[in-house]
């Protein structure tokens, strides 16, 4: 097989519109893309296969939320002061980049130059000469050699390049000379950017929203709902697919970093006492590409592949077990699972919100990219929005034993308390319902100790006399029958246009016979069409037959694709290749006389003939991976045609 070449995969997807920049006619703007009809295809099979993999399988609660949303909600949860990038800017003429991005380029440029310097240094071929001008103006070198400790050095920054503060950023920049890489100006500084883009809601510009940022945050304010809707039962899931918007820095890479996009998230609510998962077992032997925090400290990025027992690094089994659920999600849709693996977030890199994250990283020709988050957001989201809102969002659990324990308690005696403190009661009383256990039983013994009476500051910072008769501190027992906690929640997001555009480059590939002709092997059930029909040629007497099949293909719900052009049928069935149609139902001659029609596969290009019966049924069986292609072809004879491919 020939060596991958983006740019004439990407040839293919905008000659067959997987995908286009939008408002092109207008020169485009970065990060913003429109999906043409295979693209639109492929993302809803993509989400449907979703569906089915998480919501029905796990019996999720789906919900649709709004897209604008007020700026109170993303304040309280932190988005609005901690939802940022760090970005630097040409201080000649002002282009922007987003800071950790351009570091990382710059020295992988660098590192790529060392690699050639140092095979060309050992083939003993002469280097290629440095360009001056280049050279004068800081532009990245090719072909030039490091030294070994700047070589390990720009190899542990590219490892924690995740972890870096501004700051760290701005350090990295000076130390190693990173410039802009076009122009070999000086950068400024890293400052931070906040990505969301803001807006305002209804025409007096007094309530401002932001367009979300992610979908969590409607899931996490309809908990309470969920819960009822649960019967109270916990745990369990909410799950929400929809368009989230950020307005990042400098998007660069195609689908893969966009500012509007189509994220499926899920909220697993657990009990933080129990993080166990009843369905553990059915994952436990699955083996997954581990990347854990400490190898990534070492300066290192070689994954361990074990299964998440035997790693015993994931925080607790739902984690593990979303980890394990994720990567067979993935791989059914057509990623390679060695081009797949899990990588623990650094400790900085963590989000506001989370206590343990890993990404589920897919390899393609732009590097490794998180395509999944898995983060435990722990209690944050719904103990801040219950802070600020006041409104419970905890589980009730009714306990089979009741709990008994003893407290010391303080009880105040109005009678005596208001009347004497007068306008100072409200301050006295508001410090003294602060005290904790160990406070009051410390408060009881300076009212002993001073004969019943003692002095207590007010909350106003005054020192007030108090005595016995104010109010009295006693120990008292108390049987709770329902415990309250607030849940935790696991959280896998996905990305769909990344996971999109990353298994498009997996099941891309090139006939070894003809480089032009590009294969696309989606799955049957991923790919945008499944079937298409093609005529021998537009001779009328196909027409009938053409439109009976269509409509019993459409029957059995078979996406398919007539292509009764002209061409040949080796260009139509080629061109339907780079669309991944992976079946072809071809009509000649001898289908109008006997009511047989040959069925190829497009990888194999491979092909039966039978009955149209007959071939509906496989067809389907096919369509709905029930059976394979080799399966198929043991069980019917080898059609050999005469025409070419
Ligand atoms: P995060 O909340 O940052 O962990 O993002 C969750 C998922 O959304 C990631 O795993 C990506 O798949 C996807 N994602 C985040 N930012 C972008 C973006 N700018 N373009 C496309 N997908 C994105």
């Amino acid at each position: 097989m020939t060596a991958f070449n983006r740019t004439a995969l990407e040839e293919v997807l905008k000659k067959r519109f997987f995908y286009a920049p939008s408002f092109q006619a207008y020169g485009g703007v970065a990060g913003l893309y429109d999906y043409g009809p295979p693209g639109c295809a492929l993302q809803a099979n993509i989400i449907d296969l979703w569906r089915k993999h998480f919501v029905l399988e796990e019996e999720m609660l789906e919900m649709d939320g709004s897209i604008m949303t007020p700026a109170e909600v993303l304040k309280t949860s932190g988005h609005v002061d901690k939802f940022t990038d760090w970005m630097v800017k040409d201080l000649k003429i002002g282009e922007i980049f987003r800071a950790d991005h351009l570091v990382e380029a710059v020295l992988e440029t660098r590192l790529d130059g060392d690699k050639q310097a140092r095979k060309a240094e050992a083939e003993g071929s002469v280097q290629p000469e440095k360009n001056k001008k280049e050279k004068k103006k800081g532009k990245i070198q090719t072909a030039v050699k490091l030294e070994d400790s700047v070589k390990a050095d720009y190899e542990e920054i590219l490892a924690k390049i995740d972890n870096y503060s501004g700051i760290e950023l701005g350090a990295i920049i000076r130390k190693h000379g990173i410039k802009n890489p076009e122009t070999g100006n000086d950068l400024s500084d890293p400052v931070e950017f906040n990505l969301m883009f803001e807006s305002n809601i209804g025409p007096t510009g007094h309530l401002k929203g932001y367009l979300r940022p992610e979908t969590a945050q409607g899931q996490f304010l309809n908990f309470k709902r969920f819960l009822e809707f649960n019967n109270d039962k916990m745990p369990f899931a909410s799950a929400s697919i929809g368009r989230s918007f950020r307005n990042e820095i400098s998007p660069r890479s195609g689908l893969l970093r966009v500012r509007e996009f189509v994220m499926a998230e899920i909220e697993h609510y657990v009990d933080p006492n129990n993080k166990d998962h009843p369905r553990f077992n059915e994952i436990k032997d699955l083996k997954l590409r581990f990347l854990p925090r400490v190898i990534q400290d070492e300066g290192k990025t070689e994954p361990i592949e074990i299964t998440v027992d035997e790693a015993k690094i994931v925080d607790n089994q739902t984690l593990g077990y979303f980890l394990a659920r994720i990567q067979l999600f993935l791989t059914k849709l057509g990623i390679k699972s060695d081009r797949l693996r899990f990588r623990q977030h650094m400790l900085n890199e963590m989000a506001h919100y989370a206590c343990d994250c890993w990404d589920a990283e897919i390899q393609s020709s732009y590097g490794w990219i998180e395509c999944v988050g898995c983060a435990d957001r722990s209690a944050y989201d719904l103990t801040v929005h219950s802070n600020r809102t006041k409104e419970k969002l905890i589980v009730r659990e009714s306990l089979a034993e009741p709990i008994v324990y003893e407290k010391t308690v303080l009880e105040i005696n109005k009678k005596v308390f208001g009347p004497k403190l007068r306008q100072h009661a409200k301050s006295v009383e508001e410090y003294l319902t602060s005290l904790n256990e160990e406070q009051l039983e410390a408060l009881k013994k300076s009212l002993q100790d001073g004969n019943g009476g003692t002095k207590v500051p007010g909350k106003d910072g005054n020192q007030y006399e108090i005595t016995n008769e104010y109010l009295s501190i006693n120990r008292q027992t108390f049987t709770e029958h329902v415990r309250e906690y607030t849940p935790n929640v696991i959280e896998p997001s996905f990305g769909i246009g990344r996971i999109l555009y990353s298994l498009i480059e997996h099941v891309y590939w090139t006939r070894e016979d003809d480089e032009q002709r590009a294969v696309l092997s989606f799955p049957p059930r991923v790919a945008p069409f499944k079937c298409l029909l093609v005529p021998l040629s537009n001779n009328p007497a196909f027409t009938d037959l053409v439109a009976d099949l269509s409509k019993r293909l459409r029957m059995l719900s078979i996406a398919i694709k007539v292509d009764d052009s002209s061409n040949s049928i080796g260009r139509r069935y080629a061109r339907n290749d780079e669309l991944g149609t992976p079946f072809a139902v071809t009509i000649d001659f001898q289908s109008v006389n006997d009511g047989t029609v040959t069925l190829r596969e497009r990888d194999t290009t491979k092909q039966i003939r039978e009955n149209v019966d007959t071939i509906l049924q496989v067809l389907k069986d096919l369509v709905e991976e029930n059976v394979t292609w080799e399966k198929v072809m043991e069980l019917y004879p080898t059609f050999v045609t005469q025409q070419l491919e």
